[in-house]
């Protein structure tokens, strides 16, 4: 249920909703929006009426929302949410664009690739240090060396890290490194692991589970908020098909259902999303064209080496070209790269 205040309700008639809320055994989410403050109810709320509500001083309109996803939902917040993080805005006119190497592999590595991808415009660079691979033979990343990597990389471009975590318990330390913890689309349904970063406020980039479906993913959006961390950015990065051609199929269909669906920003990975280089730069455009508020790009200076997602890595130069070629179609859609 949301509870819609007056324009110019007072901190008095706010907090009495908040109060009746929980007297009621549920939980008040408020959300201060620039015309009104919205309270979102939630909770097992099924014989609630509006009217326990509607007379209190205050309060505008209440509504139930239709969806099981409350605070992800558009009919919680309609406008969209702009998530800073110093001097980047996520979610905005402004598109993001954050590129780097599958895995952390070495100094070098990340260091030539930041320089790149920051000459390039990407505003946040990408790597993982702990990897979650399909076998446990492969590379599993460089853990903590890795994490250090990054922030040598940000300590010397100025790019923010965004990095993946992979338990509840690692949270803490990720945390001291990333700017955007990253939540993997094999742990999309790691309950303990949401609840975990819903519990810090680091922004969370949450990828789509490969066989999930765009209404799950919104309900581990829910899993994160409703532990107080609004920060969530969705990500669409393609799920598993019939289709063998393709690594995944790259469901374009989700980022303006999502954009409609929910306030929150939606980033595309066309890396993942088709698993081969030469249909990154493609897919890239038609996400920008389709409403997404930035890409996740992998990019390596030697993808034939790649430890990981070599096949889908563009080299540095291609990146770039993708850039230029992205800059005139962000401003015909009326945005910006
Ligand atoms: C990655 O970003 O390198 C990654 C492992 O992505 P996903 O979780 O989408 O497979
Ligand atoms: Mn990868």
């Amino acid at each position: 249920m949301i509870v819609v205040m007056k324009q110019g309700a007072t901190a008095a008639e706010i907090g009495a909703v908040i109060a009746r809320v929980e007297e009621l055994g549920l939980t008040p989410h408020p959300i201060y929006g620039e015309n009104h403050t919205v309270i979102a109810v939630v909770g097992e709320a099924v014989t609630l009426e509006p009217d326990v509500f509607l007379s209190m001083g205050g309060v505008d309109t209440v509504t139930r929302i239709g969806h099981q996803f409350k605070l992800a939902s558009r009919q919680a917040k309609a406008e969209d949410t702009v998530i800073a993080l110093n001097g980047t805005a996520i979610g905005g006119r402004k598109l993001v664009v954050m590129a780097g190497p599958c895995s952390v592999e070495s100094r070098t590595q990340m260091l030539e690739t930041a320089q790149a991808v920051k000459e390039a415009g990407a505003r946040l660079l990408r790597g993982g240090a702990y990897k979650p691979r399909t076998s446990p033979y492969a590379f599993q990343g460089m853990g903590l060396k890795g994490l250090e990597l990054l922030a040598e990389a940000r300590e010397i471009t100025g790019l923010k890290i965004v990095t993946e975590v992979m338990t509840p318990e690692a949270v803490p330390l990720v945390s001291q490194y990333a700017d955007i913890l990253q939540i993997g689309a094999r742990n999309m349904q790691n309950y303990g692991l949401l609840n975990a970063v819903g519990r810090t406020q680091r922004p969370v980039l949450l990828k789509r589970g490969m066989m999930s479906t765009i209404q799950e993913l919104l309900m581990s959006a829910e899993y994160i908020m409703s532990n107080g961390n609004y920060k969530v950015m969705l990500c669409e990065r393609g799920i598993r098909t019939f289709e063998p051609m393709t690594r995944n199929t790259f469901d374009l269909n989700a980022v303006p259902l999502l954009k409609q669906l929910s306030h929150l920003p939606v980033i595309a990975d066309p890396s993942h999303g088709t698993g081969r280089w030469d249909l990154v730069s493609p897919m890239a455009k038609a996400s920008i064209a389709c409403g997404a508020d930035g890409l996740i790009i992998e990019v390596h200076p030697h993808p034939e080496v790649a430890v990981s997602d070599g096949a889908q890595s563009l080299k540095p130069e291609k990146f770039a070209q993708m850039m230029r070629e992205l800059k005139p179609l962000a401003e015909a859609l009326g945005r910006e790269l």
